[in-house]
């Protein structure tokens, strides 16, 4: 009897094992199965001749559905890795790294397309006939060639071209088989690109020499320096040997502007994965990308799943982005998954930014990546002058010091756009009774509830509640509340009535929400239908604002006095790449920075000697502190009703990793944030000086945490190399 061991949806760190008749099908090929009273999709995991359990216990596979597995060889040793390095149960990893369509057990065959031909009308027609409508007459000259499918040529040509053509007679759509049309390496057509500069000439060199074998790259380049370029150049040889790339962009930075850039360099369909998309649309993309017939995948964090039949290049972009760590579920990033990835397929990987994370820039100067730099603009980008702005002691106007409107004011009568940063929105972060003082809370978080006037609400920004606002206070009956502190909605409506002559437009995460809405609004601003922009890191992301010289962050204090250790190296990584974004040749921008505490040593080494020397020097500090990437981390959360039993949950797990060599135990303590949801949260950080043994320990352990009979009752979760303390 053939015994399948398959990794299924259940939370728990093993593999469960079936009997099958029938000859073993591949390594990773789904199969339904009974469990318990429930029907589940799994995946084969491993093939045995015996079982620990006696035959006659075994249930039965029930049925087969892959005759070819939905992994590749690539993947299931990914998979395995995931898990392993993790802790995390393999039948989730599979869970996380499987398209929802699939997870479910829907039909892997990839379904026909359709695609636009020419009709017999079409073919004998003079082109002259569409003279007076150019799309159309090189849509069907295009069509002589080959016929095009239906997304392609809306994405080419506009959803109205095709239209119009097929009410005249002209084309007509048939179904046809990704396999039957023409392959993208037939189609590549290079537009025309800058002569790149000597440091990029070199880095694409470097690059290019290690196509076929595994190599990281940490491209540092400053904002603007031509890393997308460099990118696009590598591709080229790349997609020029018939390979595959796929590029990982962060969260917010998948405009289809950045889509654009490549799919008009390499005229070439560009499968792109993001948030948005509908399970089939990932499916699809997901599909062709495994059979080998997209050239080139864009997408975020978990398009590092997406499987390629002639994998040539992996691309990291912004790889200091904290949206690659998933903060949930399968707690992995996607930067160091990628790094397994290219070293698994062999092939090279290039981690781009203008402020590596310091994890990256110690690999790079150790040795480990190679470096390639790029330390002026190529384009007319300029950098903004940085300077603090001390404002102890100063009347503040929503958020502002009268210098800054002042400066504001200039800036703005000189036809120039400003940008004024702010990291909270909502109205205010407080709403204070002023006779006793009372704040009102979120009786779930423990924290004060955020005011949107606009919303006319209360909102919990860490659950998701929400109330009216009261008109009186809770405790005193006064009708005397007042908002407290500034978020970009104030900042807006405060900006809005000071400067009436001006357009503001506000980018928070209340604002962009809806489809291609930021890139609308990115559309609007560089075509200067607004002078004032305000808003949070959304801004610092990926998109360039030339007309803008006078970039302001209202508050840097919180991140300097924040008890998270990465929360500077953050704030130097939004600067930055805020002053990047600024101004060109022609127009340089200054930046000001609001604090209380002019004279940090952490902003006067940022701003008088640039992110590279800042990085450098929080490298040795966290040398001195052994902290990462020094040591290693990692980071057990426990949270129930009862503040108890996450406490005991947690001093148990301690019990077991007191004494393991070479690991240290910190904790229990209560999370940043004790109460969250109405739970209570405690944690427990475990460190070593070694990889090594901080695995080791975790290995030996791990399984008996899982058996503690609390931790059935409070939620647990373990994260290795923990980003968010909070
Ligand atoms: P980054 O990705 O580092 O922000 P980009 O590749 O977007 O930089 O380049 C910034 C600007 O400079 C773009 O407008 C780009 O077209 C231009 N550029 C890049 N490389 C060159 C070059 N070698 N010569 C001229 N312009 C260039
Ligand atoms: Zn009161
Ligand atoms: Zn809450």
């Amino acid at each position: 009897m053939t015994i399948l061991r398959i990794a299924l949806p259940i939370p728990k760190r093993q593999l469960f094992d079936y009997s099958y008749q029938g000859p073993a099908p591949e390594l990773g090929c789904r199969v339904q199965v009974p469990f318990g009273s429930r029907t589940l999709v799994g995946i084969v995991w491993e093939v045995a001749e015996k079982s620990q359990w006696p035959e006659d216990k075994l249930k039965a596979v029930s049925k087969l559905l892959d005759n070819k597995a939905v992994f590749n060889p690539t993947q299931l040793k990914l998979c395995q890795w995931l898990a392993s390095y993790y802790k995390h149960p393999i039948g989730d990893v599979v869970q996380t790294a499987l398209p929802v369509a699939l997870r479910k057990g829907g039909p892997n065959q990839q379904k026909l397309a359709q695609y636009w031909c020419l009709t017999e009308h079409g073919k004998n027609i003079e082109l002259s006939e569409l003279s007076r409508a150019p799309k159309q007459q090189t849509l069907i000259e295009a069509l002589r060639h080959r016929s095009i499918e239906k997304s392609q040529a809306n994405q080419d040509f506009g959803q109205a071209v095709s239209k119009a053509l097929s009410t005249k007679g002209l084309i007509v759509l048939e179904d046809k088989s990704y396999e039957d049309g023409e392959p993208w390496s037939a189609q590549i057509k290079i537009s025309e690109k800058p002569q790149a500069n000597v440091q990029q000439a070199l880095a694409i060199s470097r690059i290019e020499a290690s196509i076929g074998e595994f190599a990281t790259f940490l491209l540092e380049g400053v904002t603007g320096s031509g890393k997308t370029e460099v990118y696009l150049q590598a591709i080229e040889s790349v997609l020029l040997r018939g390979q595959q790339v796929l590029i990982l962009v962060p969260e917010i930075g998948l405009t289809p502007q950045t889509v654009y850039r490549f799919k008009h360099r390499f005229g070439i369909k560009v499968g792109v994965l993001h948030s948005a998309l509908t399970d089939n649309e990932r499916l699809e993309v997901w599909q062709q990308s495994a059979l080998g017939q997209l050239g080139l995948i864009i997408g975020t964090r978990s398009a590092i799943f997406t499987p390629m039949l002639k994998p040539g290049l992996l691309i990291v972009d912004e790889e200091h982005d904290s949206s690659y760590k998933q903060q949930d579920g399968l707690r992995y990033h996607a930067r160091d998954l990628a790094v397994m990835r290219a070293h698994t397929e062999n092939i090279p990987l290039v981690l781009g930014t203008a402020t590596p994370a310091l994890e990256t820039l110690n690999n790079a100067l150790n040795g480990k990546y190679q470096h390639l730099q790029l330390p002026v603009r190529a384009g007319d980008a300029t950098m903004a002058r940085q300077q603090v702005f001390d404002i102890r002691q100063q009347p503040l106007e929503f958020g502002l010091a009268k210098g800054m409107l002042d400066r504001t004011a200039l800036h703005l009568k000189q036809g120039s756009q400003v940008m004024l940063f702010i990291n909270r929105r909502g109205y205010a972060p407080a709403l204070v009774c002023h006779s006793c003082g009372h704040v009102e809370q979120c009786h779930s978080c423990n924290k004060p509830f955020t005011l949107h006037l606009s919303l006319y609400k209360l909102q919990c920004h860490h659950c998701a509640a929400a109330k009216g606002i009261p008109k009186r206070c809770a405790n005193c009956q006064s009708s005397e509340l007042g908002s407290q502190g500034v978020g970009t909605e104030q900042l807006e409506q405060g900006l809005a009535e000071y400067f009436p002559n001006y357009q503001s437009v506000r980018i928070d995460s209340d604002t962009t929400r809806g489809k291609n809405k930021l890139d609308t609004m990115l559309n609007q601003i560089n075509n200067n239908e607004f002078q004032l922009l305000i808003g949070t890191q959304i801004l610092s992301k990926g998109h360039h604002f030339p007309n803008v010289t006078l970039v302001i962050i209202l508050d840097v204090d919180g991140a300097l006095f924040s008890a998270d250790y990465r929360a500077a190296d953050h704030l130097a990584q939004l600067i930055t790449q805020l002053a990047g974004r600024a101004g060109r040749a022609q127009k340089p921008g200054e930046m000001w920075l609001q604090t209380h505490d002019p004279a940090h040593p952490l902003l006067q080494d940022l701003i008088n000697n640039g992110y590279g020397h800042f990085a450098r020097y929080a490298l040795l500090e966290r040398q001195h502190a052994n902290l990462p990437p020094y040591s290693f981390q990692a980071l057990f959360k426990a949270q129930a009703l009862s503040a108890r039993d996450a406490h005991e949950f947690l001093q148990q797990v301690a019990d077991y990793f007191t004494g393991a060599e070479g690991v240290m135990c910190l904790g229990p303590i209560p999370a940043l944030m004790e109460k969250r949801q109405g739970q209570y949260r405690m944690q427990l950080l475990l460190q070593s000086n070694q990889r090594g043994l901080l695995q080791q320990a975790l290995n030996q352990h791990i399984s008996s945490v899982e058996a503690l009979p609390l931790a059935t009752k409070v939620r647990w979760s373990l994260d290795v190399d923990p980003q968010d303390f909070s």
